[in-house]
């Protein structure tokens, strides 16, 4: 214990300690690994910040690099990092079996923990459901001046865009794209919470978000009158996207690196992974939890999301293209 401590104070992991450098918001990853040491003894020391610092500072430590697993969200950064050589492959049968494929990498190097869906909200005052189906019929002329987005620099968008492409090709999408931003009611938002806020104050009728930022809005004010549409349920299914993890190239260790993913993704993990942010386990043996759950099921779209990386660039190419800001 008193080791541990001097260790910590000198900014070096024991051996068997796992170091995370984590983009997730901080008070999600906490519990999480607090129940990890409850269980196992491991300590996990975990790193903080922003997705582009961190990235930015496993380059610049190369080899000596204390981190063994970098945990993010969106599979647009997860690919990033995988592209830019800063994680490893790993080989397990357990997370093959407990994520499936369409939500990890296909070369091993990061894999989904949680799912998040980027669908459609609306108005309930202004919209019926019935009205709505699917991503492309938002860039209908019916919806001129009542859509509302995020802005097009977040990568929850830029993936939603790289997946339409690979899904539709850049034709359609351009198209698709080019309609939304000529439906705006307003100009694109910083976040998806002032997005949905504006469909509750009926300054747009309808708009895309993820489903985490409606349900914490919908915990904090329950009489917002703004409803869930799962998009695309009659074609390909509803966008999902994940938060996730994979093994730094340089890991000090590895085999404990993957021992905490591996726990990460049973089943006994998975709810407290998820629920806490209020995403979908990824393990298909684990429920959602209650309020989760009460959305109401829908079919995914199972285009393997590393597409929402491979097509990235060309996504922001298109989104810039037609203007979307
Ligand atoms: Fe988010």
């Amino acid at each position: 214990m008193f080791a541990a401590v001097l260790a910590a104070f000198a900014g070096q992991a024991m051996a068997e300690d796992v170091v995370v450098y984590s983009a997730r918001a901080e008070q999600l990853v906490k519990p999480i690994i607090e129940a990890y040491k409850k269980e196992t003894g491991v300590n996990v020391k975990l790193v903080s910040d922003k997705e582009g610092p961190l990235m930015e500072r496993l380059r610049a430590e190369g080899r000596n690099s204390p981190a063994d697993l970098l945990l993010t969200v969106d599979a647009g950064n997860l690919w990033q990092a995988a592209n830019s050589g800063l994680l490893k492959p790993v080989k397990s049968p357990l997370l093959d079996a407990n994520i499936p494929s369409y939500l990890r990498d296909p070369k091993n190097e990061w894999y989904g923990l949680s799912i998040r869906a980027r669908t459609i909200f609306y108005n309930t005052q202004k919209v019926k459901p019935g009205q709505l189906s699917s991503y492309a019929d938002l860039a209908d002329p019916k919806w001129k001046g009542k859509l509302c987005l995020r802005t097009s620099k977040k990568v929850y968008n830029q993936s939603l865009v790289a997946m339409m492409l690979a899904e539709m090709g850049p034709v359609k999408t351009e198209k698709v794209v080019k309609g939304w931003v000529s439906n705006l009611a307003t100009s694109e938002f910083p976040d998806d919470t002032k997005m949905l806020e504006a469909i509750a104050a009926g300054q747009c009728e309808v708009g895309i978000a993820n489903t985490y930022y409606y349900g914490r809005l919908m915990e904090k004010s329950p009489k917002l009158p703004i409803g869930i549409f799962w998009a695309d349920q009659a074609g390909k299914g509803t966008h999902v996207n994940v938060s996730g993890a994979g093994v730094v190239k340089y890991a000090k260790n590895e085999k404990g690196a993957v021992k905490f993913l591996e726990w990460l993704s049973s089943e006994k993990a998975q709810n407290m992974f998820a629920d806490v942010n209020m995403e979908f386990p990824v393990n298909p043996k684990v429920k959602p939890d209650a309020r989760v759950a009460a959305w109401g099921d829908f079919k995914h779209n199972y285009i393997n999301v590393s597409n929402a990386g491979q097509r990235q660039a060309e996504a922001v190419k298109l989104m810039d293209r037609v203007g979307y800001k």
